[in-house]
């Protein structure tokens, strides 16, 4: 236990994914020693991508506006719409430049050891919009494990009543991890082999 402040600190480093004991109070030092100039500008990009960063008001990824990038982007195709866990797929995909169509990030996955079901996650909002017409296709892009599984399934019977084209990503991708961190050829290839899901 350190004094005050700085315990304050590895408390509050400690809270952050990824990061156990030992690496918040090698941050801590770290920070304690640096420039003060450079500790400034980390606490102010903090403060900056709160304050800035929100999330598009249609799918939910990352923006810096009301509407992100992507759903603003007149080119991308709105027939099809890809359905992802976070928006960290939606960098993930857009970085194999296979896909042209838009996204709906769910904010997560079903997993009830966690409580998080169907209720938590931004299913009714994917609903909303797939109430327009324009969209013929959804592609079930979550995660290669038990909880993105479970979500695809559960997706898969809310859509087919719809009369779309409900389609997963081809099977080749890492099983038990993060769609992200599938490499690009890989997962490209499993958005080309998409299949009907069903
Ligand atoms: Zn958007």
């Amino acid at each position: 236990m350190y004094e005050g402040v700085v315990q304050d600190l590895i408390d509050e480093l400690g809270r952050l994914p990824g990061v156990g004991p030992k690496s918040a109070q090698r941050i801590a030092f770290h920070l304690l020693q640096a420039e003060p100039a450079d500790v400034q500008r980390l606490a102010q990009v903090l403060i900056e991508v709160k304050a800035k960063v929100q999330f598009c008001a249609i799918c939910f990824n990352v923006s810096s506006e009301e509407q992100c990038r992507i759903c603003r982007d007149p080119r991308r195709d709105p027939t099809v719409l890809c359905v992802v866990e976070e928006y960290k797929d939606v960098v993930a995909i857009e970085r194999t430049r296979e896909f042209k169509g838009r996204y709906h990030v769910l904010g997560g996955a079903i997993s009830p050891i966690d409580g998080v079901g169907p209720d938590q996650l931004r299913i009714r909002e994917l609903m909303g919009r797939l109430s327009d017409a324009q969209i013929a296709e959804v592609i079930l892009a979550t995660d290669p494990n038990l909880e993105g599984e479970a979500t695809a399934t559960y997706l898969t019977r809310q859509l087919s009543p719809l009369g779309l084209r409900v389609t997963r990503l081809a099977s080749g991708l890492p099983v038990g991890g993060d769609l992200e961190y599938a490499d690009e050829v890989t997962l490209g290839r499993a958005f080309a082999g998409r299949q009907t899901a069903g």
